[in-house]
């Protein structure tokens, strides 16, 4: 499991933008690699299924032997981009209310709404917290 670390949430909610705190953990690639593993091996799986059944047995194991890898390599990409963990306290723009985020398996942009006043916004990307122990 990767380390968490400080970083700010790009929050925007509908056109007003705040970055407030969070602490991030990124996954780590044995966790992007089982979760592309699962897709692929789930394609091969349900294609073996299909391997007894007349004529359907002819279409499907040979289109499954194709997708299981591709879809494999498509789910470890996005996997790559996405945060495993974000907690963040947020203060609500519209309401002045703080509310706590604890999201997993984040791929932006992702949506989410107060939960005092309902309103939607969007968490678009992050970026590191700046060590200000150098200054
Ligand atoms: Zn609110």
């Amino acid at each position: 499991m990767n380390p968490s670390f400080p970083a700010h949430l790009e929050l925007d909610f509908g056109g007003q933008v705040v970055w407030p705190k969070a602490v991030l953990q990124l996954p780590t690639q044995w966790s992007n690699m089982k979760k592309a593993l699962r897709a692929w091996l789930g394609v091969w799986g349900a294609a073996a299924l299909c391997l007894p059944v007349p004529v359907i047995h002819l279409v499907f194991p040979p289109i499954g032997l194709v997708v299981g890898p591709i879809l494999g390599i498509m789910v470890y990409l996005k996997s790559r981009k996405g945060i495993e963990h974000i907690t963040c306290e947020v203060l609500c723009p519209r309401c002045q209310k703080d509310f706590a985020l604890d999201l997993r398996s984040v791929h932006f942009p992702a949506y989410e709404s107060c939960p005092h006043c309902k309103a939607g916004f969007t968490l678009y990307s992050w970026k590191a917290e700046l060590s200000d122990s150098q200054s």
